[in-house]
């Protein structure tokens, strides 16, 4: 089965001057054309990052008469017509107009989740300065959007852990199909299908955080709210574009209902804010919801590069060795672009791990995969340069040094929340013990396989990619 979804990266022809920014970001060799002329995108090869979005600077100008008009250009890109801002030239399908519909439906239960960096950028699309933490001002907010539940991906960060964590063991203790790559970053996986179908058994058989957290909505928290699975909107506001893909795969969804029914990015939650008038720096904070808005510091750090990781071996430490991990922030995993390896001691066993910061480095690793040289066990690919903090659906920055300064301030940002968390490890946090003790019952059990873990595709076309 390979999933048929619309492209979601677009560059508007009458708005491109054939720059080529976005080529020189692509990861993936996706952008084609000549040099001042508009360009087009290999829909195929294209893992729908946005990094070509966020670094395109040529937008239209208002009072040009030739060029379809800025009204007809928003409802095209299903955006509100309230919104201000430029339209640029590389842009991503929009879902905001669609969502400002659906939440004025009454009939509808309308359940929204957050990924971990939401919270550290939202706030800059308000004039707040960069990594500027505002979690209960977001939560407020949503509710005033008209949400009936407010949860957190967070919350599937930490169920990731328990069921990525016991699949590494699993697979270290019988060293069967090392290294294990994670799999919650979809453009990352797009591309493994893609150009490294050779790869897709390596892959952690883990649904992403997002596609979690909606599979429980859907089960264990409507069973909680005694509402029908058909009655809920679930909703995920997200720093990618490539949830809007991986939201609409034929595989992602739970007896017949899509997990995620609408994903938006940072930036159209910022404009849904705008449109309804709400005063976000003055909002008084509110808490998420119960139980799926509760989170460890370990759930919050998948917002960076190498959180996964360092969540992963938190956890993994104390399964392995039944005792405390002496030191909880792991800074030899902690950094910016590029690949990061480290040897951890957990117990008797040396895990030989590997950060890959941004997916155009992964191309020696999966090399080291195809002839059988690769020494780790254990493998996080972020396809962004920073990992979330730097995604496609972010708040748009033009100048190289802007984004550099929000990068590195929303991660620091991210890793002390984590410091402030009181539980700080996934297999502490309260909701998830009872998560497991009241619904799914243990990690890669019949319920967790049936609702968490998934399978990947190759897409791979014959004599067009290796
Ligand atoms: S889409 Fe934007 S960045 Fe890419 S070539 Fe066109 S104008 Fe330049
Ligand atoms: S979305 Fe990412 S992969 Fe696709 S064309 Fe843009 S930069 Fe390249």
């Amino acid at each position: 089965m390979t999933p048929n979804i619309d492209p979601i990266i677009h560059i508007d022809e009458e708005l491109c001057t054939g720059c080529r920014r976005c080529a020189a970001v692509c990861p993936v060799d996706a952008i084609i054309g000549e040099a001042g002329t508009p360009q087009k995108i290999d829909a195929h090869r294209c893992v729908v990052c946005g990094q070509c979005v966020q670094t395109c600077a040529a937008y239209a100008a208002e009072s040009e008469p030739a060029l379809t008009s800025r009204a007809e250009k928003l409802r095209q890109r299903g955006q509100l017509s309230s919104v201000r801002e430029p339209l640029f030239a590389a842009y991503s399908t929009g879902h905001a107009l669609e969502l400002k519909e659906a939440l004025a439906d009454p009939k509808r239960y309308k359940v929204v989740q957050c990924a971990p960096v939401i919270r550290v950028s939202l706030a800059e699309e308000f004039g707040l300065p960069f990594g500027t933490l505002t979690p209960g001002k977001m939560a407020a907010a949503l509710r005033l959007l008209n949400f009936d539940r407010v949860y957190d991906t967070n919350f599937g960060a930490d169920v990731t852990i328990m069921e990525e964590g016991s699949e590494l063991i699993g697979r270290v203790m019988s060293g069967e199909r090392l290294p294990m790559f994670t799999s919650c970053c979809p453009a990352w996986v797009k591309h493994a299908e893609t150009a490294a179908p050779h790869v897709l058994d390596h892959l952690s058989s883990c649904k992403s955080p997002m596609q979690m957290v909606g599979a429980l909505v859907k089960t264990y928290s409507a069973e909680l709210d005694g509402v029908a699975p058909a009655d809920i909107l679930s909703v995920a506001v997200m720093p990618c574009t490539c949830k809007k893909f991986e939201a609409g795969r034929d595989e992602m969804n739970v007896d017949g209902l899509r997990e995620v029914d609408m994903v938006i990015t940072t930036r159209e939650l910022a404009q849904l804010i705008k449109d309804k008038g709400i005063d976000f720096m003055n909002l008084p904070d509110e808490p998420f919801d119960s139980p799926l808005g509760k989170y460890s510091g370990a759930g919050t750090i998948f917002g960076a590069t190498g959180g996964v990781m360092e969540a992963a071996i938190r956890t993994g430490y104390e399964l392995v060795t039944h005792e405390s991990i002496p030191n909880l922030q792991l800074d030899f995993i902690r950094g910016d672009e590029g690949i990061r390896t480290a040897t951890v001691q957990i117990g008797d066993l040396e895990l030989k791990v590997a950060i890959v910061a941004g997916l155009k480095y992964v191309s020696s690793i999966l090399e080291q995969v195809s002839d059988g040289t690769c020494p780790y066990h254990f493998i996080e690919v972020m396809a962004c340069p920073e990992g979330c903090v730097s995604g496609g659906g972010q708040p748009k920055l033009l100048l190289e040094t802007q984004r550099k300064a929000a990068y590195q301030a929303r991660k620091s940002s991210i890793y002390r929340h984590d410091s402030n968390q009181k539980v700080r490890k996934s297999h502490e946090n309260p909701a998830i013990i009872k998560l497991y003790k009241d619904f799914l019952g243990e990690p890669l059990g019949h319920t967790s396989h049936h609702l968490l873990h998934t399978k990947f595709f190759s897409r791979s076309v014959k004599g067009e990619l290796k």
